[in-house]
């Protein structure tokens, strides 16, 4: 096994471990991936996250074939076709975190309420159309929804996120729980006051200068 190999299963169990140490994610709900070279390492089906170890991850191909005595998660076609469709993209997770999924129940997409729902790639945070959990119905829902975005909602199901790493994607997962809890406050409060596209237009730019960047040479 190769060292970026033992890492990123390493990782798997990290990123489930803090989903669900963090409330993101309960007992087996949520799963998570990663790309390995043209084949995919994804968390196994129905652990829960306290019994994870780097040996139960499971490495697959696009076709969902798989090695080993651990099934691969019932979203494997969710992963592995979002992992060979997006070259952006080396890491997903997705979790049923609490407010995300009281708003995708409520098939609400979550509006330009604050500057960083641009975190999922787009002004708005849509919800993918429902499907049955593990069904290519729903990966092929998620994957349509997150044409050229980075998170999404799915109906009556939960969220995910990509990133270009596990850290990057949970980050991404944990924003977009903490913009769902705001758009849930503010329908409490008489709803919110959304930014315009200009508004939203003129944080994507900002972002492509925020933090800390390589100093150039003189
Ligand atoms: P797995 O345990 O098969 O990953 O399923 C959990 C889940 O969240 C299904 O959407
Ligand atoms: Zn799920």
């Amino acid at each position: 096994m190769t060292m970026n190999e033992e890492t990123l299963r390493q990782g798997l169990v990290t990123v489930m471990r803090e989903m669900d140490a963090s409330g993101l994610n309960h007992g087996t709900a949520g799963n998570a991936s990663a790309r390995l070279g043209e084949h995919f390492l994804v968390t196994p089906s129905g652990i829960p996250a306290g019994q994870l170890t780097p040996d139960s991850i499971v490495e697959i191909d696009l076709s969902g074939k798989y090695e080993g005595s651990f099934r691969p998660t019932s979203e494997w076609r969710m992963h592995a076709g979002l992992l060979a469709g997006r070259p952006d993209v080396n890491a997903v997770v997705h979790c049923h975190s609490q407010y995300a999924t009281t708003l995708a129940c409520a098939n609400k997409p979550i509006p330009p309420l604050h500057y960083m729902t641009a975190v999922s790639g787009g002004a708005e945070i849509l919800v993918a159309p429902y499907a049955l959990f593990g069904s290519a119905e729903l990966a092929d829902a998620v994957i349509a929804t997150l044409k050229g975005r980075r998170a999404c909602l799915m109906a009556n199901h939960g969220q995910i996120a990509l990133g270009r790493s596990l850290p990057e994607a949970l980050m991404i997962a944990r924003e977009v729980e903490v913009q769902a809890s705001f758009y849930y406050g503010t329908l409490a409060i008489g709803g919110p006051t959304l930014l315009s596209s200009e508004q939203m237009e003129a944080v994507v730019g900002a972002f492509l200068s925020y933090g800390q960047k390589p100093v150039k040479p003189d």
